[in-house]
């Protein structure tokens, strides 16, 4: 490699970091430097939504690496600036302090941003309790209005609504999810797998409403306080903090600024480059055509951050890439650790297999006989199996993946 070469990463969450560590093994020589727009250096976000609420995590425990490992593998990292514009012409990014950055080859690593809730707009950062959790410091804030006995009103019963939901039940709060859709987790699981999460968390003592709308969000006289949520069935429910999870957008403005194909997302080619060859996306923030399912995806997961990382950097070094993986999500609730992988949509069929009253079991999403995804509850062996099948593209016979004394591994048959 060129050992002139300079490899400049915009957004330093796990994606990008792990480029700029992951080049740097494969061979690249030349000068590599990693932008974040937050201050902190680079951090772990899943357990901002768990451990990290309930005060089982430290801090210092979220950092990605360690400050000496970036002189170590000579990986500038600057943290607290945003970039502001690419000139695709020069080849060079401007920064928001004013400095230039020029490249020669650019990883776009941006991820993404919570969509707002429009009839809170007025209110976002100006109270101290209404809150996103996308942030280290989304997270500090929320962290600081938990407490025994106070009433935390959740909007969204995605992930975060029902992780963060999770977290401050342990905390001894009254926690209430809203979500508009009839249940929760719609976008991502079956029916089936949407009751059982419910089921547990109401056990839990937290009062899902689904099918729910929100007309306004009432504050306090001197405007420094969200004190109650109005539905708009009427009822209103007091509120010592609102937190709201509706979603993830893409932080793709910069590329569409720049000129570069964007459609929800950057849009990258099979070697995750943009519509310019020098300028490569990954993560959250792009949109890549899947063969396995043949159709352009965005992926929201750490896994597929890392993963498209690591092919990143081996394209960028001339190495072979691994083969692309099945992409894969996780969520830790309780005593419940969902993995899921595949892609749910479109499926025709849906077998269970397993027993959802002991929590161990898996949904097995099909479109004909072949799987497009499963959900695993507590059955790490599944979901590692479940990984191989979707990519295989296997068949299998619902009725003898319905008997969960028959070994998913038997069933594992050939391609037709
Ligand atoms: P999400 O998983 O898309 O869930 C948001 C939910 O809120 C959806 O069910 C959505 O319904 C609903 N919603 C939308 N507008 C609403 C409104 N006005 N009132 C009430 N409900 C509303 O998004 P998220 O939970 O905000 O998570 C954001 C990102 O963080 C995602 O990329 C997620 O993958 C990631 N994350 C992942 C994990 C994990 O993998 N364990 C944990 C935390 C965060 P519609 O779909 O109908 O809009």
């Amino acid at each position: 490699m060129n050992p002139s070469l300079h490899l400049l990463i915009i957004g330093n969450g796990c994606a990008g970091t792990e480029t700029a560590f992951a080049a740097r093994q494969n061979g690249w020589s030349g000068p590599i430097t990693l932008v974040g727009e937050e201050p902190l250096s680079p951090y772990h976000r899943p357990p901002l939504s768990k451990a990290y609420l309930t005060g089982q995590a430290s801090a210092e425990s979220l950092s990605l690496r360690g400050a000496m490992t970036y002189d170590k593998e000579q990986i500038t990292s600057l943290s607290g600036r945003r970039a502001l514009h690419i000139d695709r012409t020069h080849r060079s990014v401007t920064l928001c302090d004013g400095s230039l950055l020029t490249y020669d080859k650019l990883v776009l690593a941006m991820g993404g941003r919570p969509r707002p809730l429009p009839l809170a707009e007025q209110f976002h950062g100006h109270v101290d309790n209404f809150h996103y959790l996308r942030t280290h410091a989304d997270a500090d804030a929320i962290r600081s209005n938990f407490g025994a006995g106070r009433n935390l009103v959740i909007i969204g019963g995605g992930y975060i609504g029902l992780e963060v939901a999770a977290a401050a039940v342990k905390s001894h709060m009254n926690v209430i999810v809203l979500e508009t859709a009839p249940r929760v987790l719609a976008r991502v699981t079956a029916p089936e797998v949407a009751a059982f999460y419910e089921n547990v968390h109401r056990k839990a003592g937290i009062d899902i409403r689904t099918s729910e709308q929100i007309e306004r969000l009432e504050c306090s006289a001197d405007g420094k306080r969200i004190i109650a949520v109005l539905c708009a069935n009427g009822v209103r429910l007091p509120a010592d903090l609102v937190v709201a999870g509706i979603g993830l957008l893409p932080n793709s403005e910069l590329a569409s600024e720049a000129g570069l194909l964007v459609e929800d997302g950057i849009v990258v080619d099979a070697e995750l480059r943009t519509s310019d060859k020098a300028i490569m996306a990954i993560g959250d923030c792009a949109r890549h055509y899947s063969h396995i399912y043949e159709r352009s995806v965005r992926i929201e997961s750490v896994p597929n951050a890392l993963e498209q990382a690591r092919k990143a950097a081996a394209i960028l070094c001339e190495k072979p890439p691994r083969p692309d993986a099945a992409p894969w999500f996780w969520s830790d609730q309780y005593d419940l650790s969902l993995k899921m992988v595949g892609l749910s949509q479109g499926y025709d069929q849906l077998v269970m297999r397993g027993s959802a009253s002991q929590r161990s079991f898996s949904a097995f999403y099909l479109l004909g006989n072949r799987v497009l995804a499963v959900d695993t509850v507590n059955r790490p062996l599944e979901f590692n199996l479940s990984k191989q099948l979707i990519i295989d593209r296997h068949w299998v016979d619902p009725s003898q993946l319905a008997n969960d004394d028959i070994p998913l591994k038997q069933l594992l048959s050939p391609t037709t």
